[in-house]
């Protein structure tokens, strides 16, 4: 699956029209008063397009993909570099947005509002996108790249400004759909070799009951979850009843997509907890959700809820009821991984998430090094300044189709 950038190169600069209009209409959002000290000031960004191969293809519910297409934000302030990665795919298929989308919405609108302007906490750069509806992947890669900047200026690692007490993670990993059950089987063995805490599978109907019923014969009673990606409905959801007696730690977003109703009904039917995913889409869904006892774990993605700053009021707000969390994954490159893993450090996240080695998705990554998992099943939080890893510049640069830059 590919863009039709055509591999194309183009620099683009908005008309200070344009980028006056944008910034005119949050003026109200991310101002200071006079004299506040300043803690991050954005005098550039860069957004591009990059085409990755994945080592292995990844198959979900909605079909299958080779290679991952994305958008990266490097923004700059003061001689200072942070970085954020845009999570939507080439195909609007786990969500509305795509990369073209997220690439339209960025560079009309998101970028010239923040750009050249000073804010206090990046929480409130996150503040000043908000007279954008909707477009949370967009805002999170532009909003997760000034946390990362303010992170470097201030010379601590982003998790301590997020909030973290980990210093390493636990780390699960997730399967896709495999040919065959004996592939499955081997793809599992592989995977709790190199320790990882949880294993995941991706399941559809027709690759559900007899792929977890295998497994359990095979490795018998081991963490096992399974996600949908709202592949079932309310007329189909005797498969996911017919699942609940194997044991699994959670079904992750069985129904639709952005259903919050038929997943209450679901849970009540259900021993096994119903972990929400598609369908927590800001903190205000996950309110919902709770109050309808809609489910009793929620996945947490920066790229679905808009950021980090939406991303820790999801986790206090689970917190506060009792509901545990884990970090979902987005088949990020290492730059965004590096992200998931600060934010996976804060106290809720209490179950083993999606956060795999980057060599499972890339080789090479865009960070060196790589991201590893230890033989015990954890990763540990980058201790340097920001996200602490090192991009390769040089590596981005290689794979760039499509690039554009904005100074203040
Ligand atoms: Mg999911």
């Amino acid at each position: 699956m590919s863009l039709p950038t055509g591999g194309r190169r183009r620099q683009l600069i908005l008309s200070p029209q344009a980028q006056q209009g944008c910034a005119a209409a949050c003026y109200h959002a991310g101002d200071r008063p006079p004299g506040h000290p300043r803690i991050v000031f954005i005098d550039a960004i860069e957004l591009r397009i990059l085409h990755l191969p994945l080592v292995r293809f990844f198959e979900t519910s909605f079909g299958r993909t080779d290679e991952r297409v994305l958008i990266l934000v490097r923004v700059d302030g003061e001689g200072a570099v942070g970085w954020g990665e845009c999570v939507a795919d080439a195909h609007p298929f786990y969500s509305a947005e795509t990369v073209r989308t997220a690439w339209h919405i960025l560079s009309d609108y998101l970028v010239p509002a923040v750009l050249g302007r000073q804010f206090g906490h990046p929480r409130e750069v996150g503040e000043a996108l908000q007279f954008v509806r909707g477009h949370q992947m967009a805002k999170a890669a532009l909003e997760m790249g000034a946390w990362d900047l303010a992170a470097q200026q201030a010379g601590v690692p982003l998790t301590r400004m997020l909030g973290g007490t980990r210093t390493a993670i636990a780390s699960g990993v997730s399967i896709g759909i495999q040919p065959s059950l004996e592939e499955l089987a081997e793809r599992v063995a592989l995977e709790r070799a190199a320790g990882y805490q949880r294993v995941k599978i991706k399941i559809k109907p027709g690759w559900d009951v007899e792929a977890v019923s295998f497994l359990r014969q095979r490795f018998g009673d081991f963490p096992l979850m399974v996600d949908a990606n709202a592949a079932y409905t309310v007329a189909t959801s005797d498969r996911l009843r017919a699942l609940d007696g194997f044991g699994l730690t959670m079904i992750e977003q069985p129904l639709d997509y952005d259903d919050i109703r038929d997943h209450a009904t679901l849970q009540r039917a259900l021993r096994t907890p119903i972990c929400l995913d598609e369908s927590i889409t800001t903190v205000n869904r996950a309110e919902e959700a709770i109050a309808l006892q809609a489910c009793r774990v929620i996945n947490v993605k920066p790229g679905r809820v808009g950021g980090h700053a939406a991303s820790v009021a999801l986790h206090d707000l689970c917190a506060r009821h009792g509901i545990p969390v884990w970090h979902g994954g987005m088949l990020e490159t290492g730059i965004g991984r590096a992200h998931n893993i600060h934010l996976a450090s804060l106290p809720n996240f209490s179950l083993p998430g999606d956060i795999a080695a980057s060599r499972r998705y890339f080789d090479p990554d865009l960070i060196d090094p790589p991201i590893e998992v230890r033989p015990d099943g954890t990763i540990p939080v980058p201790d340097a300044p920001g996200i602490g890893v090192i991009v390769v510049e040089e590596r981005v640069a290689s794979l760039t189709d499509e690039v554009l830059r904005l100074h203040a």
